[in-house]
């Protein structure tokens, strides 16, 4: 595996509630190789956005990062001041929000918004640099740099999307993290969007991290998939050995909820629903979901095993009848 651009150690990250914290990331570690596409993928509720938040140092109270590391390029970004991450936002981490019309101004020039990232990190001396800087992240993403002059409302869902693409890479940083960019998007565009990132990391060497609930998508895109499940790391591992030999029951079911992964109709689904994260089930969260589970998942939580070719896997049966 080559060498990690983000390290999480053990990452906690609570919302404190009357009725207790929900531990909505609870004891996370996972490491994302330089230069790679690793798809974060589960459920509503499963703390994959939360995680990527929890990067970006973007939890909102009462959320909070309650314990852990987040080793980016050789810095623990936990323990930077406020000022400090500001730097790294934009700069050297670029972050896709996934609603394009919710996270633009809709009574800005989208070139103004697109130059905000140029003047706050000092790469533009004025506005009107800034426009022209603009003009250019446009273009890399495939708009008409003349298109700093339109509002948001004057764009479509899909046009929406790379203005904030344009506007995360901007700075060509070397690690984008993209949370459900094609949530709102039709099929056709959402391919298209998956295109353009696929072609701005190569382009621009980025290693990517991408949120999904969609498998497929990240089957389709991906080198490695990390499973969540109610808050834990399930499942890690590269793509084709996750997708084609799943060791873990809940991988399994997300995996024959997905018709498109080979074209038939495999849907089965997986019974019930997440749990409510303020009162976990005891042992394996998944327990009560889980076609496997037996006396022991009820009353032990399975521990993360590493496997070869940097597989993981936190499953009591999931080595059985190897
Ligand atoms: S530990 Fe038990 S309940 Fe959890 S996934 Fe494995 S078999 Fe199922």
């Amino acid at each position: 595996m080559a060498e990690p651009i983000l390290s999480i150690e053990d990452l906690r990250v609570y919302y404190d509630t009357l009725l207790g914290p929900v531990r909505a990331v609870d004891g996370v570690t996972l490491e994302v190789p330089r230069g790679e596409w690793v798809s974060i993928v589960g459920e509503s509720g499963s703390g994959k956005s939360t995680l990527a938040y929890a990067i970006m140092r973007l939890i909102p109270p009462p959320g909070r990062i309650a314990g852990g590391r987040i080793v980016f390029e050789g810095t623990d970004l936990t323990s930077l001041s406020g000022e400090e991450m500001r730097r790294v936002r934009g700069r050297r981490i670029g972050m896709v929000f996934q609603d394009p019309m919710a996270s633009l101004d809709p009574v800005r020039r989208v070139g103004d918004q697109i130059g905000d990232v140029y003047l706050e990190h000092g790469v533009a001396s004025d506005r009107r640099e800034a426009r022209r800087l603009a003009g250019e992240a446009l273009e890399m993403v495939g708009l008409p740099a003349s298109w700093v002059d339109r509002y948001p409302h004057q764009l479509s869902g899909g046009q929406r999307q790379r203005v904030l693409i344009a506007a995360a890479v901007a700075l060509k940083p070397s690690l984008l993290i993209a949370d459900e960019p094609t949530t709102a998007l039709d099929v056709i565009v959402q391919d298209k969007i998956m295109d353009l990132i696929e072609d701005l990391k190569r382009e621009l060497r980025m290693t990517v991290v991408l949120i999904t609930h969609d498998i497929a998508l990240a089957a389709e895109r991906s080198t490695r998939i990390a499973v969540m499940y109610a808050g834990k790391l399930v499942e890690y591992g590269p793509v084709d050995a996750v997708v084609e030999d799943p060791l873990h029951p809940y991988t399994r079911g997300l995996i024959e909820s997905a018709p498109d992964l080979w074209g038939e109709k495999r849907l089965r689904g997986i019974p019930g629903y997440p749990p409510d994260l303020r009162r976990p089930p005891s042992g394996c969260r998944f327990h009560p979901r889980c076609p496997l589970a037996v006396e022991r998942c009820r009353s032990e939580e399975p521990r993360p095993l590493r496997l070869e070719g940097g597989r993981l896997v936190a499953c009591h049966r999931a080595l059985e009848g190897r």
